[in-house]
């Protein structure tokens, strides 16, 4: 598949935003805005077709910052607050599109969303307009949003096993610190990579940063972005020591291919 994707960086952070609440590290109060990280997504967009990979708290934020004025279909990486909780906020993509918007994610994904939105799948009509409307669907093996092929991958998150996507020649492997041998045959000839580097030290469910820096020289895509991004990574001082085909994202960053 040879498909124009324009990628966009919606958020970057880690689950706690950069800046943390109540935090006067250096990075926290750095006023470079490349320094300033909003919880993990991105948009991933063809000429047709409009892809938003998790819902994050900060996902009306980011709409507004960003110019997202449309999503044909969101995929879902896993079930953890700063990647599900804005979900709310697709009310408005319902209105503006006239119609429901699917959702994809593996079963344990759609089913911790539907507990934790169980509002939305109560059928009253007498709150229609005021709920969203959302059709969810348990992906195993790849699937097509128009025509475009979507390639789920599975990576491990401390113990648990979410999914990362591959869509045409890109990658996005978020909130993870193990690639299984099995999933690296889809992320072969990669143009860009997106991987999870949360800090300097180690962490139980996450890349750090010299972890994700020999994965991503495992997987050798052509670029490589790091995401979910702490406090612990200042982005001048940590880009100027990476490899030059490997840096850190930014929220509002934009890689087309
Ligand atoms: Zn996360
Ligand atoms: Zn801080
Ligand atoms: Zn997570």
């Amino acid at each position: 598949m040879k498909k124009n994707l324009k990628i966009t960086f919606l958020g970057t952070g880690t689950s706690l935003g950069v800046p943390e609440i109540g935090c006067v590290c250096e990075v926290c109060t750095s006023t470079d805005m490349k320094n300033k990280r909003l919880r993990p997504s991105v948009l991933v967009e063809s000429e047709e077709i409009s892809i938003l990979i998790d819902t994050t708290p900060d996902l009306r934020i980011q709409a507004l910052k960003y110019k997202v004025n449309r999503i044909n279909a969101i995929l879902y990486t896993h079930q953890h607050a700063d990647h599900i909780y804005g979900l709310d906020d697709i009310r408005r993509f319902n209105y503006l599109q006239k119609s429901s918007i699917p959702c994809y994610g593996n079963e344990k994904t759609i089913k911790v969303i539907m507990n934790s939105f169980s509002y939305i799948l109560k059928n009253d009509k007498r709150f229609e307009y005021f709920l969203p409307k959302i059709d969810f669907h348990t992906i195993n093996n790849k699937f097509h949003i128009g025509d475009i092929e979507i390639i789920p991958v599975e990576v491990l998150h401390g113990g648990l096993s979410i999914l990362g996507f591959r869509i045409g020649n890109f990658a996005y492997l978020t909130d993870c610190n193990k690639i299984p041998e099995s999933s690296r045959k889809f992320l072969y000839g990669l143009d860009v990579l997106v991987l999870d580097a949360l800090r300097k030290k180690s962490h139980i469910a996450h890349f750090n940063l010299s972890e994700a820096v020999s994965e991503a020289g495992l997987i050798s895509a052509d670029r490589a972005f790091f995401t979910h991004i702490s406090h612990d990574l200042e982005h001048n001082t940590i880009n100027k020591q990476l490899p030059e085909n490997i840096k850190l994202a930014y929220d509002g960053l934009v890689v087309e291919l």
